[in-house]
């Protein structure tokens, strides 16, 4: 792990590195077992804020070195530029390709299938600083840890040379359709077909809400292959579509509450013809690969879901002690200090639990319940911290040139999408009581 993070590092060392905060140095204990002092690293709650580097034992001094590098980049490449993207519905090109540059996609694809070939902590730097950042545009972690994985891990020799560099290089940008106006939840329900036709295949159908759908220049699709099954779950196939395949057509970019720099849109399939190798894995085995790779999605947004709650905390810690309201700041009333106290108490509770599913998915421990736990209390504990650390602002909280505003209504979306948590309920609840 050591090795892949200081790989990470390497890629990016044409940033500057700033020195680390005073506040976030480590701290030394001394080693129970010797006299060499053992690197203590303070938990979040110890920290002098929830965003420091230097903090949290499941991380080393490499992964610090490169999180103030991605902090940089985004703080650079992403936050003077996100306002004009949410007016456009699109992030540019431009920033994929310098987010490939720096090495920041793929990370987690190992290096011998065109990848970055670090560890999955160092992916998850990248998808907690796009949090702090308060920049919910791009979609680089739906590319980089769940487009790319399916290629990755079912994919072809030749399906991984031609397109997994590519989208490291931020030069091919991916997407993943699964969900149909009539078929969301219940994948099962899924109506897009693709019949044999000698040897290609013949796709139709269509697809709505895919995260980076208008910008994709690869989707995988999840269409019906075998009608006559009994289970629909054993007919599904993965196929991989390129843009600008005749007959593949994008629909508008969507316009959602939320994630308005993020281009989501609706796919068109009509008599799209597929070769042979267009097919991803073996035939009918598609909703099993879904099965495999799901997990790792729902704990991307726990992680995501914990950190935007840190942002959302200390914007609001910023702005309770500035503002002022009868001769004094809001943070000298007791009723907001307690509000605070009890959001600290709650995500800090939060943070040593997706830690956790952090340690045990980079051990590759992590189980399918235990993920969808994460992604349902994180996402929920995202919307109450988003609830009242708006509140917290009074009515400039409901302005969009604030920040809160902005991760309010983006926080809405993230117990609906990756399974909503109903869903994840029933998963949790099965591994309780079993399958009835
Ligand atoms: C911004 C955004 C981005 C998205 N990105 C993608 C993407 O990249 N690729 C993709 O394929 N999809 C994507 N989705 C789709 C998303 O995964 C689905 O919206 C989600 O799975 C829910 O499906 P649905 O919208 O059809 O709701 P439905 O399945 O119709 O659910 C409606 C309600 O019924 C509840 N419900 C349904 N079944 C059950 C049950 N068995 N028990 C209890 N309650 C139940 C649901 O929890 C929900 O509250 C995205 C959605 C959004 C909004």
């Amino acid at each position: 792990m050591m090795l892949m993070s200081r790989c990470v590092g390497r890629q990016l060392c044409r940033f500057k590195s700033a020195p680390v905060p005073l506040s976030c140095r480590m701290q030394y204990s001394q080693d129970l077992q010797g006299d060499t002092p053992a690197p203590f690293r303070p938990e979040t709650s110890m920290a002098k804020t929830l965003m420091d580097i230097g903090t949290r034992r499941i991380f080393s001094e490499e992964h610090d070195l490169f999180r103030q590098n991605v902090r940089r980049f985004f703080k650079e490449e992403a936050v003077p530029y996100h306002a004009e993207w949410e007016k456009a519905g699109e992030v540019s090109r431009e920033l994929w390709e310098k987010a490939g540059l720096q090495g920041l996609l793929g990370i987690y694809t190992p290096a011998e299938h065109g990848g970055v070939g670090g560890d999955l902590l160092s992916a998850a730097i990248v998808w907690e600083e796009q949090m702090y950042c308060n920049c919910s545009g791009p979609g680089f972690s739906l590319h980089s840890e769940i487009v790319m994985p399916y290629i990755s891990h079912y994919g072809s020799q030749a399906q991984i040379d031609r397109f997994l560099p590519q989208m490291a290089a931020g030069k091919c940008i991916g997407a993943i359709a699964m969900t149909e106006p009539g078929a969301g939840s219940d994948l099962q329900g899924v109506k897009t077909y693709a019949r044999r036709d000698g040897t290609d295949w013949i796709l139709n159908g269509n697809k709505v809400f895919i995260t980076n759908g208008w910008m994709s220049d690869l989707v995988i699709v999840v269409a019906v292959t075998n009608r006559e099954v009994k289970s629909a779950a054993h007919g599904l196939s993965l196929f991989l579509v390129e843009n600008g395949t005749k007959g593949f057509s994008k629909g508008c970019k969507l316009d959602k509450i939320g994630l308005k720099a993020q281009d989501t849109a609706e796919l068109f399939f009509e008599d799209v013809r597929l070769p042979a190798d267009a097919l991803l894995g073996e035939p009918n085995k598609g909703f099993y690969y879904l099965m495999n790779e799901l997990p790792q999605e729902r704990l991307i947004i726990a992680v995501m879901a914990l950190a935007s709650c840190e942002f959302m905390f200390e914007e609001t810690r910023s702005y309770v002690t500035q503002r002022k309201a009868f001769g004094k700041t809001i943070a000298d009333l007791q009723t907001v200090q307690h509000r605070l106290a009890e959001l600290k108490t709650e995500i800090c509770v939060g943070r040593t639990f997706i830690d956790n599913c952090l340690q045990l998915h980079s051990e590759k421990k992590l189980d399918s319940s235990t993920a969808s736990m994460a992604k349902y209390w994180a996402s929920e504990l995202q919307n109450k911290v988003a609830t009242q650390c708006l509140q917290l602002h009074g009515g400039w909280g409901y302005m969009w040139e604030y920040q809160i505003a902005k991760a309010f209504v983006d926080a809405r979306v993230q117990p609906i999408y990756g399974g909503t948590n109903e869903i994840m309920k029933e998963l949790i609840a099965r591994s309780i009581v079993g399958h009835r």
